[in-house]
């Protein structure tokens, strides 16, 4: 089947008891357990809880791995994964990861000894030049927040692999409806399913995907024992918006493409950064690994003033973080995603005063268009 199959006929399409097109909540914290043998499947809803395993068979069967487990938030879903590894242990990431993702490994996981060495993921080489004799695993997100580096995932895999090291892509970006890293060599799959999986910015939740079942019991050894699962209502609009992430991600991407091809030509704009442009770095790598350049892009005005202007003026945008929604959303990286990021690295990694980043929904791409235009203006 294909992927846009896979996302109606995934297994959880009908409901066996009662026939119902879809999943039911299963509202309770702990169940019956009339077989003491242990064999019962479920016992306590942080361990599992059948609206959830829906979702996590659901994934893995869309990221193409052995296990899939969800999490209260994207954050959630990394942390547990994180917590596979030991102190002493030395991760090596991509310096432009997600900043919530950033902030962890600087704050916790360091005070804990977990080693890190953060490298511009974009060059092979640096990868494996961080290599150590400690070295157990490597950390990647592409395209990149917010300026959309492209990373080459089958290279670089593939220097994990060599290395033996334990690989994690966070996909939050792409969806496996545009790429899946398990079958380009990653390890472990990770998401925020707050934004194109779940799309409609009404629910916070995580997910990650072991394309082993040995390390699928590693990362639910730290699910059930942290316990940061989500709840089955959140889980439930989690499954309803992977039903229409084909639909919403080729609207979305399409007016993407056409709004970032208007802002290159704009006179306040320096500079449109989106793998869906010709020109782009690292575009032809994104076209080799995924099946589109997804609906997220930046640009830099010329002047900050005239960033905050557009922020100020613009009405079909909301001002706000997060992203994957069917609203489109502007953000300012300095003041919002990144401001946790201290100025001289932020400078270091290209996130200016000027960089806007535009998470496209799907309203109307003229309307859109005319919109931009007066608050540029
Ligand atoms: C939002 C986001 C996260 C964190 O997810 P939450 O659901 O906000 O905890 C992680 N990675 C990426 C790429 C994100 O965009």
């Amino acid at each position: 089947m294909n992927q846009g199959t896979l996302l109606i006929h995934n297994g959880h399409e009908t409901e066996p008891l009662s026939g119902a097109l879809g999943v039911p909540i299963i509202q309770t914290s702990t169940f019956n357990q009339r077989d003491l043998s242990g064999h019962q499947e479920y016992d306590y809803a942080r361990s599992g809880n059948p609206t959830r395993k829906a979702l996590e068979e659901i994934i893995a069967s869309l990221e193409n791995g052995a296990k899939g487990y969800a999490f209260g938030s994207g954050i959630a879903a990394i942390s547990s994964v994180l917590g596979i590894f030991s102190t002493g242990d030395h991760l090596i990431a991509a310096e432009d990861i997600y900043g919530g993702t950033w902030r962890i490994l600087q704050t916790f996981y360091k005070r804990w000894g977990l080693e890190m060495s953060l490298v511009d993921a974009t060059d092979p080489d640096q990868i494996r030049r961080a290599i150590k004799p400690n070295t157990k695993g490597l950390f990647l997100e592409t395209p990149s927040n917010p300026l959309l580096k492209i990373t080459n995932l089958p290279v670089c895999l593939g220097i994990a692999q060599e290395a033996g090291l334990i690989s994690i892509v966070d996909n939050t970006f792409m969806t496996p409806y545009l790429q899946r890293p398990l079958d380009l060599g990653a390890d472990i799959v990770v998401h925020s399913a707050t934004k194109f999986l779940g799309g409609h910015s009404d629910v916070i939740s995580g997910l990650a995907v072991t394309k082993t079942e040995a390390l699928g019991k590693q990362v639910y050894a730290v699910q059930n024992g942290f316990g940061a699962v989500p709840g089955p209502w959140d889980v439930w609009l989690v499954i309803r918006g992977i039903k229409t992430l084909k639909v919403r991600m080729d609207a979305q991407q399409a007016t993407a493409r056409q709004l970032a091809v208007w802002l290159k030509a704009h006179e306040k704009v320096s500079a449109v950064f989106y793998p869906g442009l010709d020109g782009h770095p690292g575009r032809e790598i994104n076209q080799a690994q995924a099946a589109g350049p997804g609906a997220v892009f930046s640009f830099k005005t010329k002047t900050t003033e005239q960033a905050l202007c557009f922020l100020d003026q613009v009405k079909l945008a909301a001002t706000a973080v997060s992203l994957g929604g069917v609203e489109t959303i502007a953000s300012y990286p300095v003041k919002m995603s990144h401001a946790s990021i201290p100025p001289v690295e932020r400078e270091h990694l290209g996130i200016t005063d000027t960089l806007i980043r535009i998470s496209v929904g799907l309203e109307d791409p003229e309307d859109l268009i005319a919109d931009f235009a007066q608050a540029l203006s």
